[in-house]
């Protein structure tokens, strides 16, 4: 079965509302084996509307939609599906009822324009709404088959969980499962990555995708099968092949920061930081481990020297990480610095100091600082430093 979604609301358009509700619905239909290929954003315009829900029923045998079924004048959303699918809207008095009910239940007087709402195509199935007041609704169509489901993400998720995946599963025959495992991979550049695994990005089933987030990588096996034991046996296999590609470069499912926390916790190591930059890329990396606190002892965040070349910052990384970690008794100290100035390409010397108690490790690589990016890059480096120590891999 292929799909299509389209999200209604010129709220989308402006680029003040982020359309969330088309993201959950192609994970959703993704899991349960439906092809999604491709996802429309319209406004609130019911000639746009009804053109989009026309051109993805030339291609797509489900088209769902989402926004548009408020109460209020720019709400066309029904008026433009109806006419999309060449039918009248039909007045429901039990939707009213419901409607007023619940309007009642909140103590609210009920508007004339919410009796908009109780209105669908002829011939739909409404599908009742118990945490709004527009009824969302599906109809069969020769052509295809329409979901339209409201624009506030808990009832429409709410919807489609109750309403939508019963529906594919029991009346469409959907038992189809699509597993994605994300994979973290980092201290390799993109392309290098991608010329590893380049036959396994262009196989049809399982999928193999990267996307790149400052020098961490994260790659997506997807296997659709006729069993949940099939596709994880397919993405076992991919995965396998991943890692013999990319040995110590593949981390698993774990990200960097995680993967440090845990073999800190493994080695019973602890770690003290120093940052001689003022963004504190280190400290900032780590802030996304939860109970944080049980690996890191100290960070101390002193921005003020300029060092004058390479070694010169290599040294006060050097002095910095042994510094901390003998204030705050860590097994293990990471120092930061960065020497002054850009050179003429814009790239400044970092230099990155791990004092562990088999001795130290040094690195000093140029980056690009112009940009916040930079900063992200180096807590990258720094985590891999350590990881890879940590890991017992050599220098
Ligand atoms: P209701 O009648 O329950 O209000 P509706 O179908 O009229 O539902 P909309 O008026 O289009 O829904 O949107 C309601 C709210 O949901 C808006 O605040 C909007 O920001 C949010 N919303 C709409 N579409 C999306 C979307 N695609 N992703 C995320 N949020 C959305
Ligand atoms: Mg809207």
């Amino acid at each position: 079965m292929d799909a299509e979604i389209i999200a209604i609301g010129s709220e989308l358009l402006l680029g003040v509302t982020i359309d969330t509700n088309s993201a959950y619905l192609a994970r959703q239909l993704a899991a349960a084996g439906v092809n999604v290929y491709r996802k429309t954003v319209v406004g609130d315009n019911e000639g746009r509307i009804t053109a989009a829900v026309r051109e993805a029923l030339e291609r797509a045998d489900l088209v769902i939609c989402t926004g548009g079924l408020g109460p209020t004048l720019d709400d066309v959303t029904r008026e433009a599906v109806a006419a999309a699918l060449d039918r009248p809207l039909e007045f429901h008095p039990e939707l009213l009822d419901q409607i007023a009910a619940r309007f009642a239940a909140m103590n609210r007087p009920m508007s004339e324009s919410n009796r908009r709402q109780a209105y669908v195509p002829a011939g739909a199935r409404i599908i009742p709404n118990p945490r709004g007041t527009a009824p969302a609704f599906l109809v069969e169509d020769e052509r295809g088959t329409v979901i339209v489901l409201p624009g506030v993400p808990g009832e429409m998720r709410y919807l489609f969980e109750t309403a939508v995946l019963p529906y594919l599963r029991d009346e469409r025959g959907i038992t189809t499962v699509i597993l994605v495992r994300t994979l973290h991979a980092v201290g390799l550049g993109e392309s290098v990555i991608g010329e590893r695994i380049a036959d396994l990005m262009q196989q049809a089933n399982p999928t193999v995708g990267i996307s790149a987030k400052r020098a961490r990588y994260e790659l997506r096996i997807g296997a659709r099968a006729e069993s949940q034991a099939e596709a994880e046996a397919m993405i076992a296999q991919t995965e396998a092949i991943i890692r013999e590609r990319l040995g110590p470069y593949l981390l698993g499912e774990e990200d960097l920061p995680a993967t440090v926390a845990r073999l800190l916790r493994e080695r019973q190591q602890t770690i003290a930081l120093y940052e001689g930059i003022a963004q504190a890329p280190v400290f900032k990396a780590l802030l996304s481990l939860p109970n944080v606190e049980q690996v890191l002892r100290g960070a101390e965040i002193h921005p003020l020297d300029s060092p004058a070349d390479a070694q010169a910052s290599s040294d006060l990384a050097y002095a910095g990480a042994a510094n901390v970690a003998e204030r705050w008794q860590s097994t293990i100290g990471l120092g930061v610095q960065s020497a002054s100035g850009p050179n003429d390409q814009g790239f400044t010397a970092v230099s990155l100091a791990l004092v562990t108690p088999d001795g130290e490790r040094r690195l000093t690589r140029p980056f690009d600082l112009r940009s916040a990016d930079g900063f992200e890059f180096i807590g990258t480096a720094a985590l891999d430093l350590l990881r890879r120590y940590l890991n017992g891999e050599s220098e």
